[in-house]
């Protein structure tokens, strides 16, 4: 048996380590995952009572067009209902984006480093992937502009970038978009879109309405805290849409998943209250860097990368002994490692831990 060919070298995903296999390895009883950017606060109580009265529902599948989720997300955006589509997260939107548009032949664009699902399922389909390197950890634009060609059909640009947690700026974007030929689509990953604070972050739903080649990827894996549940969206103009439509599975998102959803993008409080808590301890996380005199990138979302100036796997390797799951290996920055904001007592446990595998690194020479 062979399998086709666009996936003999594809790599199965890495995923954070769990905390479970961590403390049977390590025989340690408290360990703290800030490895995969989830909500250290967790989630609504309103999403945890909708998922209750939806355990009388298990037998019967789920509505495949979400219907009440997508009236709520539609009147809460204010775009129309068939502007929507969800998907098993955000992930799941860029496997059925890829699905739907690309083929053998055909190029995306994309930053390197950047979310690793864009070139995964771009492989996939057998289409190429043009990577261009960040600039100070930001995207290249213009760089990004000048690998269009004829066989261009997406260009990928998370906002905030993933790993980096850096931003493209509203000017810079809608100057970008204006230039982007109309037949190629734009994905504007914003996963972490609600943690952002600063004023020039793009209106990417105003950038939308103008152009007719944007999709806008967004979930409620990161601030709503639904991870488990696998549940995200696209916005984009309806065309576009029905066509990732097409391609979608009919039942590809489940009742818990539309009930908790639904229940959690009108909880504004816990939004807010999260969004707060992660400025404050992003702020705590960067002065702390600052101080041990690490660099780091601008970070605007829920996670801060920074330079350690060892190589990486020696400083996960350290954290991890003393249970900070964190997360390192990236091809460009072999010194960095990508931590999430947590709890300011697992923030204060995080800084304390770091100091102690520098010094044990230091005096080891
Ligand atoms: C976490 C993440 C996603 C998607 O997460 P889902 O759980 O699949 O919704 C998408 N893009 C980026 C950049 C992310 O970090």
């Amino acid at each position: 048996m062979q399998p086709k060919q666009s996936i003999v070298n594809l790599p199965v995903y890495q995923p954070g380590k769990p905390i479970e296999e961590v403390k049977r390895e390590l025989g340690l009883t408290e360990v703290i995952k800030l490895a995969s950017n989830e909500n250290p606060f967790g989630s609504s109580d309103r999403a945890k009572a909708a998922i209750q009265d939806e355990l009388a529902n298990i037998s019967i599948y789920p509505d495949s067009f979400s219907t009440t989720l997508t009236g709520l997300v539609a009147d809460y955006l204010q775009v129309e209902r068939n502007q929507i589509i969800f998907g098993a997260g955000s992930d799941e939107v860029i496997l059925m984006l890829a699905r739907a548009y690309l083929s053998p032949g055909d190029e995306t664009i994309m930053a390197d480093e950047t979310f690793s699902q864009y070139k995964h399922n771009v492989v996939i389909e057998g289409a190429a992937t043009v990577e261009v390197p960040l600039k100070n950890g930001t995207h290249d634009l213009p760089a990004m502009l000048a690998k269009i060609t004829d066989r261009t059909k997406i260009i990928w640009i998370c906002n905030p970038n993933n790993p980096t947690g850096t931003i493209v700026r509203e000017d810079e974007l809608a100057d970008f978009v204006r230039q982007v030929p109309k037949n190629i689509i734009i994905a504007l990953d914003e996963a972490y879109y609600e943690y952002v604070t600063d004023a020039d972050y793009p209106n990417s739903l105003a950038l939308l309405r103008e152009h007719q080649n944007i999709i806008v990827l967004r979930t409620f894996s990161k601030i709503y805290g639904l991870a488990s549940l696998r549940i995200g969206y696209g916005v984009a103009h309806a065309d576009l849409i029905r066509h990732v439509n097409q391609v979608r599975e009919p039942f590809n998102t489940t009742r818990f998943a539309q009930a908790a959803a639904a229940a959690s993008i009108t909880d504004l409080d816990f939004l807010n209250s999260c969004r707060q808590r992660n400025a404050e301890g992003r702020r705590y996380v960067c002065g702390q860097l600052a101080r041990m005199g690490l660099s780091y990138f601008e970070a605007h979302g829920n996670f801060v990368m920074f330079d350690t100036k060892l190589p990486s796997q020696q400083v996960f390797d350290g954290l991890l002994r003393k249970g900070i799951i964190s997360r390192a290996r990236w091809a460009h920055y072999p010194t960095y490692i990508r931590i999430t904001v947590g709890s300011q007592e697992q923030n204060e446990s995080f800084i304390h831990a770091l100091e102690e595998v520098l010094q044990e690194a230091a005096v080891r020479g």
